[in-house]
């Protein structure tokens, strides 16, 4: 175990139909086809997708796969696959072949009905089509079913909606590419020829014992913790940020990675985060729809190779409470085709003159959409996160450091830009512009949109949630921004003045979107109240953002979402705040009668036996019964709270579904869950834990 070497060069995406492969396996003229249509978006046809079709299959075949499968992302938050063997139908002889076809290859027929959509179809209009999106590679995956040929696929509608992910993120990349082109030939920009998003996914889960959770009914439907009080020690100590990987968890990274980097994701950052049992990867960033798919791989691989080392990987956003939560952190760039980050402050005046009007365009578009960029972030488990005890806040700000921020404040005040705070480091670039270094200020941990050296970080997305929505919103935002500026520029007669006004105006007009304070403290919440910022602090409450006119004006012209799409997805997404939060209630109040009542009735018994046994001895009870009424009021707490949970939980299923009933969900079932963990909590610091049914936190977070 472990010692066995790993050349890792070589596993490095041995199970991808990448690059390499296509180059060797594909005929000169069909591999040029191809990457016509992945880099240019040329339509592929059907001759040449059938000899793409043969060698892929004959490859997978090569590595074991006795199945091929469209893979894609609908709107359940996890992907989905239904696999179909190569074989043909038998032959004469008794014998099969096997076959795979353009046609199959390039479009699936699953039926959708059974896939979220939001009103979109009607149950009997089941058609839906699944489409090669090959600009991310297929991939072969390895696992106990033997191997299956992976195709990404992107999940339409028979009257071509989109029901899935991967769609509206492929609308977007268009969108943001053709708008930074544009204003990438403003600045003088000849070569470029294609900007893509560049995306790194930084991934935080929560590792446990199966067996523990296997004795957890919450962790089994909810996927958290719905009871449980804190251990004697919590994350205090800061002891296990960064701190050594224990031995067991070193050797599930090990297996990960090898798994990961088969598939070509570059699994390539890993240490253990602030909570016990909590750890992250990271891989290096890649375009954004192939970061999309590999967020899911990395997701779908920590569980699978969990479950094979003895442990449960938790996703959830809030696994514990009074434990931190998981997030992921999505750092997002620009970078065309030529290797140029739009993103990079650069050295030279011309760049940064380019650099400055990127960042207001950026800044502009966050604070115009920042309930957008919040709702793209909303998930059940997300509520724990955002605007509860810990960061980051639900209110969206920018982080920029001293530096940046410096810069734009001298512009806004004198309309000229003429040093920087680190002494001598910056130099003055056009007459009225400095030069810019890379972020030399100190990090922010706590912004939720942090400028980090030549990339923004987007905190808030949650650890289960796709980087899909996020992404779409970034690109389409953003992409609008650089629109407006380029009507303006274009029309320009003084291209310097006009663009060094444009960025004067967007920094002052959009001020009170940067924040470089402690996003997590008291006073920030009343400054940005203060300042206006949307401060939206439930899933419930952010939904209705992707529904208004001026989010459908925008998503509209990038043809990113149409209105009823955006209708569709509002409906799902309420559709699964009910849900989720009705199974976490079911799972309470089954946890509670048939596990938590029962044992303690069992145990005030036994108390009351002691009692009697001590007063028959003629000696003093009165410590034990000052426990037995205190664990008495307790249990009859909880049995009151467990009534009215479960009244409210069948009042909140009999709504129609939609706004109402999540809404209820949230106001009225999440406050009688409170109260019904409340007692059980307090009980477990007073039981003894011999009684007590189920693993405590203690024995979940530090016994892994
Ligand atoms: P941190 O120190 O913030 O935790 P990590 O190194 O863990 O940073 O992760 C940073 C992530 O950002 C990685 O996935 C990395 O590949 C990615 N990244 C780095 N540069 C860029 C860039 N220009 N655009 C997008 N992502 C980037
Ligand atoms: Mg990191």
């Amino acid at each position: 175990m472990g010692t066995e070497l790993i050349n890792v060069t070589d596993i490095f995406g041995e199970n991808v139909f990448n690059d390499t492969v296509m180059q060797e396996r594909l005929p000169k003229k069909i591999y040029k086809n191809l990457k016509k249509t992945i880099e240019e978006g040329k339509e592929l046809d059907l001759e040449t997708a059938d000899v793409i079709a043969h060698e892929m299959k004959e490859w997978a075949i090569e590595k074991g796969a006795t199945h091929y499968t469209h893979w894609f992302l609908p709107l359940t938050g996890v992907t989905a696959e239904k696999h179909d063997s190569f074989i043909s139908a038998p032959l004469p002889s008794g014998k099969v072949l096997m076959s795979f076809s353009g046609k199959e290859l390039i479009k699936g027929e699953p039926d959708a009905s059974s896939f979220p959509s939001g009103g979109l179809r009607a149950t009997f209009e089941a058609r839906g089509y699944t489409a090669w999106d090959c600009t991310s590679p297929a991939f072969v995956r390895q696992d106990a079913s033997g191997a299956v040929l992976c195709i990404p696929t992107a999940f339409c509608s028979y009257t071509g909606e989109a029901l899935d992910q991967k769609t509206p993120l492929l609308r977007s990349m268009e969108a943001i590419d053709k708008e930074s082109l544009r204003l990438l030939r403003l600045f003088g920009n000849t070569t470029s020829r294609k900007v893509t998003p560049s995306v790194g996914a930084e991934q935080e889960y929560f590792l446990v014992d199966a067996e523990k959770f296997l004795q957890r009914k919450d962790l089994i439907y909810a996927g958290r913790t719905l009871f449980g009080a804190m251990p004697p020690k919590g994350q205090e100590l800061d002891d296990h940020y960064f701190g050594t990987i224990r031995q067991r968890i070193a050797a599930f990274m090990r297996d990960v990675n090898i798994e990961l980097w088969k598939v070509g994701v570059s699994a390539k950052t890993q240490h253990n985060e602030v909570a016990p049992a909590q750890h992250e990867l990271a891989p290096i960033y890649t375009k954004v729809n192939i970061a999309v798919d590999h967020n899911q791989i990395v997701m779908q691989t920590l569980k699978r190779v969990a479950s094979q080392h003895g442990m449960k990987c938790l996703l959830h956003e809030k696994p514990f409470a009074g434990v931190n939560g998981s997030g992921k952190h999505n750092n997002w760039s620009l970078v065309t085709d030529d290797g140029i980050n739009m993103l990079e402050p650069g050295k030279t005046p011309h760049e940064n003159t380019q650099f400055l009007l990127v960042l207001t365009c950026i800044l502009k578009a966050v604070n115009q959409y920042a309930d957008l960029l919040r709702e793209s972030a909303a998930d059940p488990g997300n509520d724990h996160r955002l605007g509860a005890n810990e960061a980051p806040p639900a209110i969206i700000s920018v982080f920029l450091g001293e530096q940046l921020e410096d810069v734009l404040e001298q512009l806004i005040s004198t309309g000229e830009a003429t040093h920087s705070l680190k002494g001598g480091t910056l130099q003055t670039g056009v007459t009225t512009l400095p030069d810019l270094y890379k972020d030399a200020t100190d990090r922010n941990r706590t912004s939720p949109f942090a400028f980090t050296g030549n990339k923004f970080e987007f905190r808030m997305v949650g650890s289960r949630d796709s980087i899909a929505n996020p992404n779409i919103v970034l690109n389409t935002i953003v992409a609008e921004a650089f629109a407006e500026a380029c009507d303006v520029l274009e029309q320009a007669d003084d291209f310097d003045k006009a663009v060094h006004d444009l960025i004067k105006e967007y920094a002052t007009e959009n001020q009170a979107i940067v924040f470089n304070g402690n996003g997590y403290s008291e006073e920030w919440v009343k400054e940005a109240e203060r300042r206006g910022l949307p401060n939206i602090k439930s899933m419930v409450e952010a939904i209705p953002a992707i529904t208004t006119e001026k989010a459908v004006k925008l998503f509209e012209r990038f043809n990113v979402f149409t209105r009823a799409e955006l209708e569709s997805r509002a409906e799902i997404q309420y559709e699964a705040y009910a849900k989720a939060i009705n199974i976490e209630a079911r799972t309470m109040i089954d946890m509670a009668s048939k596990q938590f009542v029962p044992a303690f009735i069992g145990y005030t018994k036994t108390l009351a036996d002691t009692i009697n046994s001590v007063k028959a001895a003629g000696a003093d009870a009165s410590v034990q019964m000052e426990i037995l009424n205190e664990v008495s009021a307790l249990l009859k707490e909880t049995k009151e709270a467990l009534q009215i949970l479960v009244k409210l939980t069948e009042e909140a299923a009999g709504k129609e579904e939609g706004p109402e009933q999540a809404n209820f969900y949230h106001s009225d079932v999440v406050p009688a869950m409170e109260a019904l963990r409340a007692p059980i909590d307090k009980l477990e610091m007073i039981i003894d834990k011999e009684v007590w049914p189920m693993p405590s936190y203690g024995d979940l977070i530090f016994e892994v």
